[in-house]
């Protein structure tokens, strides 16, 4: 794939720099790098580019294998996918929405949250998943404080949203939501990272839900797709998938003289006067410039012997996350009985999946691709429950698609058998999710400062700017930009 990029292509000159890790972090650092003139070298462990934004071919259809939109609460990801020249691949989902599975039954998920957190209590849809008491008390968040939730003693998102708006949104809502995008409890998990600006947003506004309403409303047309956008659609995506994406970004560094390497799995960064030397298995690189580009226990590994302070600031592994996507051939399934998908309540009997994406009722283009009567389903596995442990129990292929029939079954109202099935897959993700427990964001603060203090290095990623390419992305552009050119980057 090309990009129609306005910047002529350099020739690689200047002081060299090396990024480890070709995950989406990893490789935007490194376009920035070429861009201010830097001689990058990218290594990556994998035979593969783009890490969570992966790629796998189900029943002959190409389809990613992990993230699969983006939020469109900014315009980071839209505006990376025009300057690669794939502004006319940006499109919205399907706007029939999701569902949330719920203890007692399923329901539409209101559509006009963030996090499942609701901009309007007596919206019908929200009315109806709250019940008139649950609604009622999420309207005194109107009524509370600024201050309710934004004192310094509120950190994880059920504390916040338990104190504005109550159980009922947290359980029926937020849980879901939140399991479905990060693998964890919402009472582990550190606010400001998984909701960035909605505190400040509380400030500013004097409520959540007016947080909330002003969060939706930046997102209205900042994600530029082509298709017609459900009202305030949070999510978009790329024809061809996000994975396209990483191709187009491979095949721009390429263009600028980056070396991309894969089968180097980076062992050792020893910083040295000169600069930084990283040797992966029998090579060694050196570089003014050293970018680090990993999930986070992997990047205070590599860096601790240099930076030992980072030691006591490594982050918890992320959850085992498995993907069970099967592709089968089931016309009943034209008439989206879901949605795009549904998201399941953690404490739902009977139900081991955390979610269920319909991606042929999800993405047009993907109908299209597979054909009438055939569709994409994805169900994801493995949740972090508790602080230190929890998940699913790993389950080998075999069981999670057994698991996989059973609650896909049960979610879509439509029974599906083995016999239904064209061809299906498990993808594992191992720690690939960051756990932004409560109190990352203070100790990503620290991360960085320590950090600032070694000259020529940059440490990029999801665990630092957030779950999700949305933060990725415009993070990474900024700590790259915010780098001085000749060596010794500020961060
Ligand atoms: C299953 C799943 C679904 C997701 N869905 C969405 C979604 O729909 N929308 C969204 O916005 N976000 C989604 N995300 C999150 C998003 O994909 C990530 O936030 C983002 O891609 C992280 O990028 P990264 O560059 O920080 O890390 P990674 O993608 O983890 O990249 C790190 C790279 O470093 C490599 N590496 C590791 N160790 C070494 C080493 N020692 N030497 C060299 N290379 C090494 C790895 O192989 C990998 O390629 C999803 C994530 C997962 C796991």
């Amino acid at each position: 794939m090309r990009g129609g990029r306005p910047t002529p292509k350099a020739t690689v000159a200047g002081p060299a720099a090396v990024v480890v890790g070709g995950g989406i972090s990893g490789l935007i650092a490194a376009r920035e790098l070429a861009l201010a003139g830097s001689a990058v070298t990218v290594l990556e462990a994998s035979q593969a580019w783009g890490g969570c934004v992966g790629s796998h071919v189900v029943a002959g259809l190409y389809l990613d294998s992990g993230a699969e939109s983006f939020a469109t609460r900014s315009t980071a990801v839209a505006d990376l996918a025009r300057e690669l020249g794939l502004a006319d691949r940006i499109v919205a989902p399907h706007p029939g929405g999701a569902w949330v599975q719920l203890p007692d039954g399923p329901q539409e998920l209101p559509k006009t949250g963030v996090l499942g957190i609701p901009a309007n209590p007596w919206d019908p849809e929200v009315r109806r998943s709250l019940g008139l008491a649950g609604a009622i008390r999420a309207s005194l968040d109107r009524w509370l404080p600024a201050s309710v939730g934004t004192s310094s003693d509120v950190t994880s998102v059920s504390s916040l949203v338990r104190a504005r708006m109550g159980k009922k949104v947290l359980e029926r809502l937020v849980s879901p939501v939140v399991g479905g995008v990060h693998s964890a409890d919402p009472a582990l998990l550190d606010v400001d990272m998984v909701a960035p600006g909605l505190r400040a947003g509380i400030r500013a506004q004097g409520s959540l839900a007016a947080a909330v309403a002003a969060q939706r409303k930046a997102a209205k047309g900042s994600g530029g797709a082509s298709g017609p956008a459900k009202a305030g659609s949070a999510v978009a995506g790329l024809r061809g998938g996000m994975n396209t994406l990483v191709d187009a970004l491979v095949a721009d560094l390429r263009e600028r003289g980056v070396k991309l390497l894969t089968g180097q799995h980076a062992d050792d960064v020893v910083k040295a006067p000169e600069g930084w030397r990283v040797t992966a298995g029998n090579a060694t690189y050196d570089a003014g410039r050293l970018v680090v580009a990993l999930d986070g226990p992997a990047a205070v590994g590599l860096l601790e012997k240099s930076l030992p302070e980072l030691s006591s600031l490594r982050p918890a592994p992320g959850p085992l996350v498995s993907l069970v996507t099967m592709v089968v051939d089931l016309p009943q399934l034209d008439g989206r009985p879901r949605g795009t998908g549904i998201l399941v309540a953690p404490e739902t009997p009977g139900i081991r999946a955390k979610a269920l994406t319909h991606a042929t009722a999800k993405w047009d283009w993907l109908a299209d691709e597979a054909g009438p009567g055939t569709h994409v389903l994805r169900l994801s596995y493995g949740r972090r429950e508790e602080a230190g442990g929890g998940g699913d129990v790993v389950l080998d292929d075999e069981s999670l698609l057994a698991a996989a029939l059973e609650d896909a079954s049960t979610l879509l109202t439509v029974p599906i058998s083995q016999a239904d099935i064209v061809d299906w897959d498990v993808v594992r993700w191992a720690g690939a999710l960051p756990f932004a427990a409560v109190g990352h964001k203070q100790r990503v603060a620290q991360v960085r400062q320590v950090c600032a203090a070694a000259d020529g290095l940059s440490v990029v990623g999801g665990w630092l700017a957030g779950n999700g390419l949305a933060a990725v992305v415009a993070d990474t552009r900024a700590q790259l930009k915010a780098a001085p050119a000749d060596g010794s980057l500020a961060l």
